[in-house]
């Protein structure tokens, strides 16, 4: 497996497959080619909903002189996929398929493009407990062991984006961009005063503030962490933070629960899929509850086999998740899931804590079953919006 500097990635929203992955194949092939002017066909998910993504918008800023064609073609090898041709003179000199997998990486047709190397010599759960047990370390010291000391600079880096990222949303009031919309709800859901609320109401409603202001920072496309997308970017940071606040852990203690969550990410990256293009929302919203589940275990020392089922159970009750998006905006259902997954973190980690001994699914099991669920599920319900929320929503209605 690559290193989790490979999982977290800070960027400007909405979307880390249909922005960051873009931006990054016109930079590529901006480099290799001198060209006057480029030409970028997008296809399948990236095409249908590449508008409200904001992908012509990237576009357009890193190539300058470029033509967007939105084809209605579907490539089989992968839901995201664009050509970019570059012309000089009116003559092409050079074209590029790129493939948007996902977590803003990118695959290159005819090239071995690896941004970084494998670091890790286990690619599954089964074998990083094996190892861990044997060891007798922790899975944030199996990511200290592989990945050298300089992993801390770097998850302290990504904390400070992440909250960062809260701090932003919580500020901004209004309405997020696009034709939705959609009210700033963070700031409100914060400090709106309620009487006679419930505690448990409260402490909720806190949870998703954090939630809600990461998901409007990445609607408005402003930076975040992709955790492990940017879709999916409130879940982890939304919990971490909570858990701070109320139960005073210091930073050391947070980046040993973010190395633990990124395991869990790359595990699902490496065997499955972190693409909502290509698996639905359980690959995005499922995986940041899991990473946000086996979190929030670690910051409670819980054992190996107690993590292992936190982010199980996280994974499990995604399961068949699909992909909406209203109008193609990360808004609509995209906001709100994640403050239900941080809730639904926090909930499976309580479950494993007192459950994890009678326990029948293994992780690595629920990643398969969330790859294979995926790959079943019809084009219309892996961010097309072509199907569900997207094609039942009204506009305007309440
Ligand atoms: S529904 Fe889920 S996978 Fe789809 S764009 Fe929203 S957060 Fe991403």
């Amino acid at each position: 497996m690559k290193s989790i500097r490979e999982l977290y990635k800070i960027g400007h929203g909405p979307s880390s497959s249909h922005t960051m992955g873009p931006a990054k194949a016109c930079e590529i092939f901006k480099t290799k080619y001198s060209a006057d002017h480029y030409r970028v066909i997008l296809y399948g998910s990236l095409s249908l909903t590449g508008k409200g993504h904001l992908t012509d918008v990237v576009i357009k800023e890193t190539l300058g002189s470029v033509d967007i064609v939105f084809s209605s073609d579907f490539i089989e090898d992968h839901p995201n996929t664009m050509d970019l041709i570059a012309y000089k003179d009116s003559h092409e000199i050079g074209r590029m398929r790129v493939y948007s997998i996902g977590g803003g990486a990118l695959r290159i047709e005819g090239e071995t493009f690896e941004e970084t190397s494998h670091v890790y010599p286990h690619n599954s759960f089964e074998a990083i407990k094996e190892y861990c047990k044997k060891e007798n370390i922790r899975l944030y010291q199996y990511v200290e062991r592989f990945e050298g000391a300089s992993i801390y600079p770097f998850l302290m880096h990504i904390w400070q984006a992440m909250q960062d990222s809260i701090s932003n949303g919580l500020t901004d009031k209004g309405y997020l961009p696009g034709e939705l919309n959609v009210e700033r709800r963070a700031n409100q859901l914060l400090h709106k005063k309620m009487r006679n609320e419930p505690s448990e109401i409260y402490e909720n409603r806190i949870v998703s503030a954090y939630a809600f202001s990461v998901n409007e920072t990445n609607a408005s496309g402003g930076l975040v962490v992709t955790a492990p997308t940017c879709g999916a970017s409130g879940t982890v940071p939304a919990v971490l933070k909570y858990m701070q606040e109320r139960h005073k852990f210091n930073d050391r203690k947070i980046l040993q629960a973010l190395a633990t969550a990124g395991v869990i990410g790359n595990i699902i990256k490496h065997n499955a899929s972190i693409s909502g293009a290509e698996a639905g929302c359980q690959a995005e919203v499922g995986s940041a509850c899991s990473m946000a589940a086996a979190a929030h275990a670690e910051l409670f020392n819980l054992t190996i086999d107690q993590i292992e089922y936190a982010a199980e159970i996280a994974l499990e009750h995604h399961l068949g998740l699909t992909c909406d998006p209203v109008m193609g905006y990360v808004q609509i259902p995209c906001i709100e899931r994640n403050a239900v997954a941080a809730l639904r973190a926090i909930d499976a980690c309580g479950l494993a804590y007192f459950l994890s001994d009678s326990r029948k699914i293994s992780f690595d099991t629920v990643v398969e079953t969330m790859f294979e669920t995926g790959k079943d599920m019809p084009a219309n319900y892996r961010e097309t919006s072509c199907g569900g929320l997207a094609k039942k929503y009204k506009f305007n209605e309440k």
